[in-house]
């Protein structure tokens, strides 16, 4: 077995980002430190916004924007969020060279957008939530990958 968070959040049906957001924080509560978790869904799916609701449940007031060009934002006072964005940059040299290994095995949690690019780097702790669009413009389907 690998140590894995146990889990109670077992996903999200969401009709607006607030909901999104809420469900963020409600996940929280079930993360500890050192967590890693990997956002997979294409653009738009709302994985940004979740983030958003992930920094709220820490306790964390930073405003959490997508580091799509600045590949990864860290919040809060030590230990605080990672937010990391694989989308730009696929080079797993390179996200080695950033010393991804200190990110994933301190006291941070960590969460990855576009975490497929980065496969082989992800520590076998990691939690990987899938997101998807719900059949109505604003719904989105959160789970948790088993
Ligand atoms: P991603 O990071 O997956 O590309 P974002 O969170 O950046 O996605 O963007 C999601 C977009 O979808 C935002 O423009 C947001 O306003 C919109 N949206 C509509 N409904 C929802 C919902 N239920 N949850 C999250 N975002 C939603
Ligand atoms: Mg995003």
């Amino acid at each position: 077995m690998s140590p894995t968070t146990l889990m109670e959040w077992t996903g999200a049906h969401t009709r607006s980002p607030d909901e999104t957001r809420r469900a963020g924080a409600e996940f929280a509560g079930d993360l500890k430190p050192g967590d890693v978790v990997a956002l997979h869904g294409e653009l738009g799916s709302g994985k940004t916004t979740f983030v958003q609701g992930i920094a709220e449940g820490l306790g964390l007031h930073d405003q959490v924007s997508s580091p799509t060009f600045a590949l990864i934002h860290e919040h809060g006072p030590p230990p605080g969020l990672y937010h990391l964005d694989c989308y730009r940059e696929t080079s797993l040299e390179r996200w080695q060279q950033l010393g991804l290994a200190e990110y994933f095995y301190g006291e941070a949690v960590s969460v990855i957008e576009w975490a497929e690019n980065i496969a082989p780097l992800l520590p076998e702790k990691t939690i990987h939530l899938t997101f998807s669009h719900g059949p109505e413009r604003d719904e989105r389907i959160i789970e948790v990958r088993s």
